[in-house]
Order: C-alpha cells, then sequence, then structure tokens
C-alpha cells in the first residue's frame, strides 16, 4: 500500500519528560513537506547524547523523540527533493549541509550554520518551526533533526546522505558515534605516523577514535577508563595498552606522562567529563601536544584552565561529527563494505525498540560499548 501523502501510524520510543524512560507509544508521523524526505528507520544506536539530552546535561526539548544514529530507506519525500528518492538507503545527519554557508564552502570545515546548538526557538522543530510527530494529541518535538527512536522519521534534505543499497543495519554507528571518534583522528587530530595517543573514555565515540589513531598509524595507543571488562575489546579495536585511573593513587595524567616520555602527542577526550578534558589536555606533551575534545559538557560548565598549559606549546581543540561533510558519509558507508573499516566490535548488544530503556541503563553503568536497535 502506497504511503507517500499520508499520516503513518507507527511505533516510537517518547521521553515525554526527562530523566524518566522512554516509553513506546503509537505515533503519527505527517508526510514530508517542501525539502524534507520521511525516512522508514532499520536500525539506531544508543549515543551518549542521547543519554545527555534525556538527563537534561545537553539541550533537548520534551516530549521529544530522541535517536540520531539511524540508517534507514526512503518512504516518500516532499516537494523540490532532488538529493533522494523513494527506496534509497540513507543516513539522517544531525549535523546538516546547506552547501551554501561558510562553513560550507570551506573545505576543512563541516559545521553548516543551520546546525542548531539548542538556543534557537526553532530547535527540536523543522526548518519552517513545526513538527511532524503527534502522540495523543499532542505535538513532539524532534531530536539534532534526526529522531531516529520512531520506526519513521522525517528529515530535512539538508541532513541525510545517501549510501551504498546493500549497507547492512551495523551503518547506523556512521550516523554518530563511529564518525565522530574515527574523524576526529583523522581529519581534528591529524593523528600522524609513528605517534603516540591516548583515549579517553570507553564506549562508542572513544573505541571508534582508537580505531582512528590505528588506521593514521600511530604506535602507541593508551585506552583509558575506568570500567576494565571493555580493555580486552578496546585492544582487539586498536589500543596498544589499556590504563584504569582507580588504579593509581597518583593523576592518572602523571601516570600517562610518565609512561610517554612526558606526554602523549595526541589526547582524544570522549567521556564529556570536564575533570577528564582538564586530564587529556595535561596528558599530552607540553611542547607540542594536541588534544581534541569530543565529549559534550554542559553549557554551563567551563574549563579552569591555566593558561600555562597552552603557552608552552600544546593545542587545544574540538570536533563535531568527526569533521565530515555529507559526501564523507557516502564514503565511510563505501569503505565498511569494502572492509576498510570495521564496525563489529563497537556493538556490545542488539535490542528491539521495545527493550530501548536496557541501552540508556548500559550507558549510565557504562558497562556496554554501544547498543543498537534493530527495528
Ligand atoms: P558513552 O557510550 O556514554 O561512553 C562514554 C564513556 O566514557 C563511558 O563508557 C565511560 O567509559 C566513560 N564515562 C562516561 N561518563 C563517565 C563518568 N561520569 N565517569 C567516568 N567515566 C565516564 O558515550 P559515547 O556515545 O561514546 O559519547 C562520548 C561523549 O561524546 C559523550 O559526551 C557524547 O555526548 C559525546 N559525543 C560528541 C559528539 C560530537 O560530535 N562531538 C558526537 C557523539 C557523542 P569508561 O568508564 O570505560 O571510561
Ligand atoms: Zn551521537
Ligand atoms: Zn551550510
Amino acid at each position: 500500500m502506497c504511503t507517500a501523502g499520508k499520516v503513518i501510524k507507527c511505533k516510537a520510543a517518547i521521553a515525554w519528560e526527562p530523566n524518566k524512560p522512554l516509553s513506546i507509544e503509537e505515533v503519527e508521523v505527517a508526510p514530508p513537506k517542501a525539502h524534507e524526505v520521511r525516512v522508514k528507520i532499520i536500525s539506531s544506536g544508543v549515543c551518549g547524547s542521547d543519554h545527555s539530552a534525556l538527563h537534561e546535561k545537553i539541550p533537548a526539548k520534551f516530549p521529544a523523540i530522541l535517536g540520531h544514529e539511524g540508517v534507514g530507506v526512503v518512504e516518500s519525500v516532499g516537494e523540490e527533493v532532488t538529493k533522494v528518492k523513494p527506496g534509497d538507503k540513507v543516513i539522517p545527519l544531525f549535523v546538516p549541509e546547506c552547501g551554501s554557508c561558510r562553513s560550507c564552502k570551506t573545505p576543512d570545515c563541516n559545521l553548516c550554520e543551520k546546525f542548531d546548538f539548542g538556543s534557537s526557538t526553532q530547535f527540536g522543530l523543522m526548518q519552517d518551526g513545526t513538527s511532524r510527530f503527534t502522540c495523543k494529541g499532542k505535538s513532539i518535538y524532534n531530536y539534532a533533526g534526526t529522531s531516529t527512536f520512531s520506526e519513521y522519521t522525517v528529515v530535512s534534505d539538508i541532513c541525510i546522505a545517501k549510501v551504498d543499497a546493500n549497507a547492512p543495519p551495523e551503518v547506523c554507528l556512521i550516523g554518530c558515534g563511529f564518525a565522530t571518534g574515527y574523524g576526529a583522528a583523522i581529519n581534528t587530530a591529524k593523528v600522524t605516523k609513528g605517534s603516540t595517543c591516548a583515549v579517553f573514555g570507553l564506549g562508542g565515540v572513544g573505541f571508534s577514535a582508537i580505531a582512528g589513531c590505528k588506521d593514521a598509524g600511530a604506535s602507541r595507543i593508551i585506552g583509558v577508563g575506568s570500567h576494565k571488562d571493555k580493555f580486552p575489546k578496546a585492544i582487539q579495536v586498536g589500543a596498544t595498552e589499556c590504563v584504569s585511573p582507580k588504579d593509581y593513587d597518583k593523576p592518572i595524567h602523571e601516570v600517562i606522562c610518565g609512561m610517554t616520555n612526558g606526554g602523549v602527542d595526541f589526547a582524544i577526550e570522549c567521556a564529556g567529563r570536564i575533570e577528564t578534558m582538564m586530564t587529556a589536555l595535561q596528558c599530552t606533551f607540553c611542547a607540542n601536544g594536541i588534544t581534541v575534545i569530543l565529549g559534550v559538557a554542559s553549557p554551563k560548565d567551563t574549563l579552569p584552565l591555566n593558561p600555562g598549559l597552552l603557552l608552552t606549546g600544546r593545542s587545544l581543540k574540538g570536533s563535531v561529527f568527526g569533521g565530515y561533510k555529507c559526501d564523507d558519509i557516502t564514503q565511510l558507508v563505501q569503505d565498511y563494505m569494502n572492509k576498510k573499516i570495521n564496525l563489529d566490535h563497537l556493538i556490545s548488544k542488539k535490542l528491539k525498540l521495545n527493550e530501548i530503556n536496557e541501552a540508556f541503563e548500559l550507558i549510565q553503568q557504562g558497562t556496554g560499548v554501544r547498543s543498537i536497535v534493530i527495528f
């Protein structure tokens, strides 16, 4: 039965309010308007940012359908959509690419001006300021413009990448965690051959950063995390050794500086904690160490930064979505299809939509790497 132009009723996980479990509800998903695409979701990873949004550490509007790491198939398109057509396999993008703003026109920059940090009145809504989701007569906000915890979602045509038709459900990870961590090593830090790296926070983003450091040719990659049961897997992905701050009486940056003749060349922070960001900076070599922050802290948080740490030659930077633009995502999926990159080690659990709260509990405990929901 053709559903184009009609409202679709389907299941979605709704966050009615912060700090409460998601509830599986029947929602109505309106047809896409001009420059919008309705997508049938195949799978979605559950990212640390979804957990932070639910727990109000980063901006979200409620009630919302969270989720921003999915892959799906185009069900229908609104007027003036030329980029994709019904039946195309796609990855919704939480970082848009309008193609005409300063960032989009700058080769080394992916932060399109349409990216919404959560401060605009339109945040959680489509570009025209309205929602495509309703449930029990209430309008529901989207999250990150993607809302992949729904059997169907509507995204803007500047927030979509067409990918290989045969790509399996696992490629959903390229929609956030993998691209973020891997790209941070390759594009942002520009990790060099033979270098020494430290990666803080052994979740989906951290594991992907380790994979990026390995593929960039780093000779030593130290995984830093507090859950030792994840260490063997981190080593499988590319870490050469792992350390837990819990095993030492002195600060872990001192331990790492001691292990590396004065500090690592590159540190990548993937935990989203102010303390870890400072530790990452402090464990880099004073003369030229580069620290990349990926973890998302609350907008209210500030870094207690002594300028002397930078004065001697260290650099501190960050990136969103690993610096990748839309076409790079199509290519990353191709790289997975050609076995140049591996996503399988990152997946610690596969769940059904009605089990999604388990994925949030695993993030809370810090014990899993990445859970993915298979629709
Ligand atoms: P995750 O699955 O929650 O993993 C983060 C890991 O960091 C945890 O597994 C835990 O591992 C460690 N950790 C987290 N909170 C901690 C705490 N309170 N105390 C000690 N250790 C803690 O998250 P993720 O999806 O990998 O994402 C990592 C960070 O990147 C998050 O802040 C997320 O919001 C952010 N993010 C940023 C972007 C971007 O574009 N920049 C994109 C995606 C995600 P160990 O205990 O083993 O270290
Ligand atoms: Zn994410
Ligand atoms: Zn743009």
